[in-house]
């Protein structure tokens, strides 16, 4: 690969959306959705795909990374956009890619919202789904397809879409899609794709893999990147509680019937345990939905609706399922599992907090965890301290006349666990250590260091460091505002 760069050393950095080169259309959009400042990864990427430039974002799902794609893909298609009802004026111009139906849908919610006062047609391909309306959507004409590897190369094969005249590709969450095995598939469908494109990568994480399916695939990329993936959001308060496996349920069952946690995503280390645990919660009066992989397309979605209506209190889930969630204002997750891998829990901390708001993430270790949040401690440098929790007497398991805790976790309302199988809403049993070698990135291993241009996700860029040496300014930046602020000068307010 050429020399990749972080640009943040000598370029400007806007502030706000109409600091940006973009479209009055566009810019109404935005401000339709209560945007107002840029996050750091839209501030650092928009400008440079504003000039053309391919990129590899260092950024998770949570940071702004659709808009930061979308808004100047939309900007660069508008001079092509067509109110012609013809399918022939809407050919595919931008694809993008993502692992999970999920994120697909979550990316093509915000697209059609930030197009929507322009002529450009977006459209949202996944698999689990009847081809046959995707089918009639793609004959009519779209400029803008969100699809995942999957189903796309099902449309090709059957000669729906044609994408001959792609000029953007986006290929999000690139490390999940390669962790799900779509590598064969993604690089089938770049195969299809015009050689003169602007590509862009987006990935928590940069493993040997992507970093040579960038190799192969962008063309003198620049690295932009808002925080390692291993530093959690400063605003998600992370807690610890110290528990007894058999207390484990009745901890969880207590802290959501107390204040703190409304809403919350529980996560789990197996499917098996997803489902336990819901039924669990259940009979406790909590309302649980499981969420995971053995659920199928329309339960998955149903579920995502009725959470984010708000008629679900715990999505009980598992970090395949989870992935890509984008909820806003979810106030809290629980690890009922600590995961086995450190990384997951960065991952599943950054379901909270998001878009600025505060976040809470309680874990309940038991003495089996030591190892596992050992190795998060290391991974995101800091040292729990150990919480305890008071369980409320009528909370507390019951124990066997002799004193020994039972085998499993019970109701502690004995008609409700009354002729249940033992075990039902227990401790969930570990899935082995063993088949998560894939996940393996030496860059992990290496202890965290900050990058001194780097912002936490979500933290207000500072705008005074200027790095070191002169800056210049973007063309796609408007140079109306605060210049002299930027500089570390005092700009009016
Ligand atoms: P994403 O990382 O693209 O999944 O975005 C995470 C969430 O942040 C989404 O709900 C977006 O609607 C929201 N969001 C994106 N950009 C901004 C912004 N500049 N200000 C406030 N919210 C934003």
């Amino acid at each position: 690969m050429n020399t990749t760069t972080t640009p943040t050393e000598d370029t400007l950095l806007p502030e706000r959306f109409s600091d940006l080169a973009l479209d009055a259309r566009i810019l109404r959009a935005v401000s339709e959705m209560g945007y107002e400042t840029l996050t750091p990864i839209q501030a650092k990427a928009i400008p440079l795909l504003l000039d053309g430039r391919d990129i590899m974002g260092a950024a998770q799902t949570g940071t702004g990374k659709t808009a930061a794609f979308s808004l100047p893909i939309l900007q660069q298609l508008l001079p092509l956009a067509s109110t012609s009802v013809s399918p022939a004026r809407h050919p595919v111009r931008a694809l993008m890619l993502a692992p999970t139906r999920e994120l697909a849908d979550q990316v093509y919610t915000n697209l059609k919202a930030y197009a929507k006062h322009t002529p450009l047609r977006c459209a949202c391909v996944f698999g689990g789904m009847d081809m046959a309306p995707q089918k009639a959507e793609l004959r009519n004409g779209v400029d803008l397809l969100v699809a995942t590897p999957g189903r796309l190369l099902d449309h090709l094969e059957a000669k729906t879409v044609n994408l001959g005249q792609v000029q953007f590709v986006v290929l999000d969450e690139a490390d999940r899609m390669l962790d799900i095995g779509f590598l064969p598939d993604l690089q089938r469908i770049l195969g299809f794709l015009p050689k003169q494109r602007t590509t862009l990568l987006f990935s928590a994480t940069f493993s040997t893999e992507i970093k040579r399916l960038a190799q192969s695939y962008l063309q003198n990329p620049l690295l932009v990147e808002v925080a390692r993936p291993n530093a959690t959001a400063t605003n998600v308060e992370q807690r610890v509680y110290q528990v007894e496996e058999d207390d484990k349920r009745a901890t969880l069952v207590q802290l959501l019937r107390d204040n703190p946690l409304p809403q919350v995503i529980v996560f789990v280390n197996s499917r098996l345990g997803a489902g336990r645990l819901t039924r669990s919660l259940e009979r406790d009066g909590i309302k649980a939905a499981a969420m995971h992989g053995d659920k199928s397309q329309a339960e998955r979605l149903t579920t995502l609706d009725a959470f984010k209506r708000g008629e679900i209190q715990a999505l009980v889930a598992t970090d395949v399922a989870a992935r890509g969630l984008d909820i806003a204002e979810l106030p809290g997750v629980v690890n009922y599992d600590v995961p086995f891998s450190a990384e997951d829990y960065v991952h599943r901390i950054g379901r909270t907090g998001r878009a600025g708001a505060s976040g809470l993430a309680i874990t309940l270790a038991t003495a089996r965890d030591a190892r596992s949040l050992a190795d998060i401690e290391k991974l995101i440098k800091r040292q729990f301290e150990k919480q305890t929790v008071q369980l409320q007497p009528a909370m507390r398991p019951r124990r066997d006349a002799d004193g020994d805790a039972p085998r499993g976790l019970r109701s502690p309302r004995p008609m409700a666990s009354r002729g249940l199988p033992e075990n039902l809403g227990g401790a969930v049993a570990p899935t082995p250590r063993m088949g998560r070698t894939s996940r393996q990135d030496p860059w992990f291993d290496k202890p965290y260091e900050a990058d001194p241009n780097a912002q936490p996700a979500w933290e207000p860029a500072d705008a005074t460091h200027t790095g070191s040496g002169q800056r210049s300014v973007s063309p796609s930046i408007r140079p109306r505002r605060k210049i002299a602020a930027l500089l570390g000068g005092h700009g009016e307010k």
